[in-house]
């Protein structure tokens, strides 16, 4: 299942739109099929699942931190991530440029946007994105290439276009403040139910788990670290 449902989603995407294949709750048998299937790119939300999969996967593929980020968690994180998509604080961008800096390392980052401008939701607030860019523009070890958000969760792909649409307006703002130390290319939105509105607005980073892999079962694995 795995290998048809990554080859019909590559298939299915344009050209210049990446596949981040969101790994929560897999074991990383699965994982290492959906990367022998074509999958190149490894969403983790927990650092200890990640090492977990990573040590069956290892270099295969390119892993990306798209869950909320512990600072205790950050030494270990900016060893095996690639990038760290949901950075939402100069608290978290000062941590990951620390231990980067420990280790030679320049992380590229995004910000993670709350678009739906929900409480006790992750990602910073729309109109505090560009201050926060600027804050992490100066840091010498981490490097912002992009916007992340998730946006309100719907059944109906169609509700979360004013989301993507209002995501996208901010990247091309910031984009075109030209910041120094700040690449906007990458805009990581869209998730199984909404991926397809997501391109349609922009994204180049889709994040997709349960296509790829089924439903989740929370309870058989250990869902959080
Ligand atoms: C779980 C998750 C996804 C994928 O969700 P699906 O609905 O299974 O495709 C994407 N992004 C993030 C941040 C996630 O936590």
């Amino acid at each position: 299942m795995i290998k048809q449902n990554v080859s019909q989603i590559l298939g299915d995407l344009p050209d210049g739109v990446q596949l981040v294949a969101a790994a929560k709750t897999r074991e990383p048998e699965e994982v290492l099929e959906a990367v022998e299937s074509g999958v190149k790119i490894v969403g983790e939300n927990y650092v200890q699942e990640a090492e977990r999969a990573h040590e069956v996967v290892g270099n295969r593929a390119r892993w990306h931190f798209i869950g909320y980020l512990q600072k205790n968690k950050v030494k270990k994180a900016v060893r095996i991530f690639d990038m760290i998509e949901t950075v939402d604080s100069v608290e978290i961008a000062g941590e990951i440029d620390r231990r980067c800096a420990q280790i030679n390392k320049v992380m590229p980052v995004l910000i993670e946007v709350n678009s739906g401008c929900e409480e006790q939701k992750s990602g910073v607030l729309p109109e505090a994105v560009e201050q926060l860019a600027r804050e992490i523009s100066a840091f010498q070890n981490i490097r912002v290439e992009g916007l992340m958000t998730m946006g309100p969760r719907f059944g109906n792909p169609e509700d979360s276009r004013p989301y993507f649409v209002e995501t996208k307006r901010l990247f091309d703002r910031i984009r075109k403040l030209n910041l120094h130390n700040i690449e906007m290319k990458y805009l990581s939105m869209g998730m199984t139910n909404s991926y397809k509105v997501a391109i349609e607005e922009g994204a180049n980073i889709v994040r997709i788990g349960s296509k790829i892999f089924g439903k989740r079962n929370y309870g058989k694995s250990q869902a959080s670290d």
